[in-house]
Formats: structure tokens, sequence, C-alpha cells
């Protein structure tokens, strides 16, 4: 089924952010952090980067991306404390146990993001909020006293984001198919989720300056502004489901949270080829081409680049590689660190339609890839592997599943 072939419908996800979530978790085991502005950084040098701020230390302007002198310099009170990763998981699991208990259709979308599923016949303005209410509760009860919760509801996961993104912090907001012109109309274009500055640069260039323009604008003129990524916003923008496609038979993907010594794009680049080769190892296993490949990153401050290409149906590395270094070569913010990188490709079709490929060069490559399979399903998985992935064998293993994040 095609990601457009949707009827979008009022309340069907559920979608929660926890406020200023590192922060929080100092906070919530440090009385003594609590009510004061509090910075968190990796590295706790002037020059290691703030990660995370209470809302506290926001007042004062420190946001994430900044370096601890600069931080310290807008706000001279500040509380620097170094990130501690295994407190954040421990309450990511407490979270993520409430969730469960409430529904059996969580996703986890991030370290302190979730997401929902309410069933059809659950999918009403007051059931929902009440559900949210629940939500918001026990978390606090069984979670932490000083943690908050932001809930946002909508027709789709953007939709119930960016409900829950303009209700922050401590808010519970349900948007729906007829207020999203009044609900997001007013935004500028970068306060969408997903629009940065280079996207917002280019939709501007071509006379679209706001959201409402954004919202108004014909899918036509998206398409050619922005190609597929234009007709994935205009949808998008309507309540279509683009961001949760459910992975099936038609589509093989993997993602993978990058560790914070992987986030820099030449050592992501390692991380993405392999990914490339997990997605080609089972795209071949299960007997499959693809004529669609996907490469989503998503950016360690919240911008998102996606972009795809069509091809004639492949299933051997060296194409797939090809394209997806294409992708990551011509993404928007080259410099920026990366947080997450996913991979996939759709459009199969059944391997046996498609003997042999049709280039030489295609060819070749696919009998290297057979010949390459066979040796690692033979003596282990990495027996041979591309150089391009050397040190990079064991940073997306199995166990991370779409989007969970390291434990
Ligand atoms: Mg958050």
């Amino acid at each position: 089924m095609s990601i457009f072939n949707q009827t979008p419908e009022d309340y069907a996800i559920l979608f929660l952010d926890m406020d200023a979530f590192f922060a929080k978790c100092e906070q919530e085991c440090h009385a003594d952090l609590r009510g004061k502005p509090v910075g968190i950084t990796p590295q706790l040098v002037g020059s290691g980067c703030i990660i995370a701020s209470s809302y506290e230390a926001k007042k004062f302007g420190v946001k994430v991306g900044v370096t601890v002198s600069e931080a310290q310099r807008i706000c001279p009170q500040i509380i620097i404390v170094e990130a501690n990763p295994k407190l954040y998981t421990v309450f990511h699991k407490k979270i993520l146990a409430v969730l469960q208990d409430i529904s059996p259709w969580v996703s986890v979308k991030s370290i302190d993001e979730f997401s929902l599923k309410i069933p059809p016949t659950e999918r009403d303005y007051f059931k929902v909020m009440s559900v949210g209410q629940l939500i918001k509760t026990r978390i606090k009860q069984e979670v932490g006293e000083y943690t908050t919760t932001t809930v946002g509801i909508g027709p789709n996961y953007f939709l119930a984001k960016m409900a829950a993104e303009t209700h922050k912090p401590d808010g519970l907001y349900a948007t729906n198919l007829e207020r999203i012109d009044i609900d997001f109309g007013k935004l500028s274009l970068t306060d969408l989720c997903g629009i940065a500055k280079g996207l917002s640069r280019k939709l501007k260039s071509e006379g679209i300056f706001d959201t409402a323009q954004f919202l108004a604008a014909d899918i036509k003129v998206l398409r050619h502004i922005l190609g597929f990524a234009g007709e994935l916003w205009w949808h998008r923008l309507r309540g279509y489901e683009v961001d949760d496609v459910q992975f099936n038979r038609s589509n093989i993907g993997h993602s993978h949270v990058l560790p914070p010594e992987w986030r820099s794009p030449a050592k992501a680049e390692h991380v993405l080829h392999r990914l490339v080769h997990k997605v080609g190892q089972r795209l071949r296993n299960e007997g499959f081409w693809a004529k669609n490949s996907y490469l989503v990153i998503n950016y360690l401050d919240s911008g998102v680049y996606f972009d795809h290409r069509k091809t004639i149906p492949y299933c051997d590395s060296q194409t797939m590689v090809n394209l997806a270094s294409e992708m990551y070569q011509l993404r928007d913010w080259p410099g920026k660190q990366i947080l997450r990188l996913s991979f996939s490709v759709s459009e199969l079709v059944e391997g046996k339609a498609y003997p042999e490929p049709l280039f030489p060069e295609m060819q070749r490559s696919l009998h290297l890839t057979r010949a390459l399979d066979r040796i690692n399903d033979k003596f282990g998985r990495d027996t041979i592997f591309s150089a391009v992935m050397l040190g990079a064998q064991e940073t997306a293993p199995d166990r991370i599943a779409f989007g969970k994040p390291i434990s």
C-alpha cells in the first residue's frame, strides 16, 4: 500500500515528550539542583557541548548546542553537570513501563519521546484527553514528582508532535484536521519539526515565507520545490501518516541512534554503510529486489534530512552503497553532528522476476555481493565486509530496533 493511500483520522496518535528530560532526571535525583539553571554536558570542559538545559537555564537563553563556556557567560550561576546516560536510561525504562501498562501500542521514538497508536474505537476527543491526563499523572507518581511530560494528540505522528511542541512544558493538547491552520498557521517555518534553516531557505526562495503559505501550497508546487520530500510534506501537513510507516514485507529498513563518539559526519558515514550492508543482506535473504531507497538523517540539534532514489530494481551491495552515499553527500547541513540514521528500501519485487541485472557493472557487483553473502553466511557475519565499515561492525547491533535508544 502506498503511504499516501490512507484516510487521515483525528486523534489517531498520542505523542509524549518529556520536558527538559536530562536536566529533570538530574533535578529529580539531586534535590539541590531543583529550581536552578542546570546545563548537561558529556565533557566537563569549557569546550564541551551543552546537550540539555533545565527550564531555569533556558530562561537565560542557554540553548542546546552552545559550549560550556558560552553557557557560563550567558548565565554565570549555571550549574554544569556531567551527563549520566545510565541514569537517563533508568528513567526511560520507567516511563516506558508506565506507557506499556496503559497501552499495547507504544513506540519508542527517542530516549525521551514516545508515541501511542490510538485504536479506532477510542479516537474520541474526551477519551484521548483522559488517556493523556492519565499518562501525565502516572508518570509523576511512578517516575518522579519533579518530572513533567507534554502530551500532544493528532491525526498523525507529525501533528501530534507539533501539538506537544507548541504546548511545552507540562502540556496536554489535541489538535485535529479542522484546526491545523488555527493551531499551526501562525508558526514560522523553522518552528515546524523537521524544517531547519536549509529547507526553510529553499521554500522562501520560491515564495513560501510562513507556515500559513506552506499549508496553502499546492502539492505540485511543493513537489517542484522539494521533490518527493515536498509530496511527503503536503501529506504530513494534512494528517497522513508518512513518518511512522510500519515496515512490513514491502519495506526493509534499519536505523540506528549513534553513540556520541560516532556522531561526526565522517564516522556517521561508516555507520550508514553498516546499516546499508544489513539492509542489503536482508533484502537478498528474503529474495527481493528494491526500486526505492530512502535515507533519513536526524541531526543532534533536531533537524531532519530526508532523501530517496527511485531506480530500476537492484539488490547488489555496490548499487545500494552508491545510492546511500550519494544521498548522504547531498544532505543539508553537512557539518552537523548526526544523532540517528535510517536507511530503508521499498517497492520490493520478487527476485525471481529479475534473474540477471540489466547492466554489466550491476551484474559484476551482484556476483561479488552473492559471493560475499555466501562467505559471511558460512563463516559468520562480518567475515568479509566493505573497508568503509571498518570499526563500525559493532555500531549497529541487531538488538537495537527502530528508534530505540541505546541501553
Ligand atoms: Mg523532550
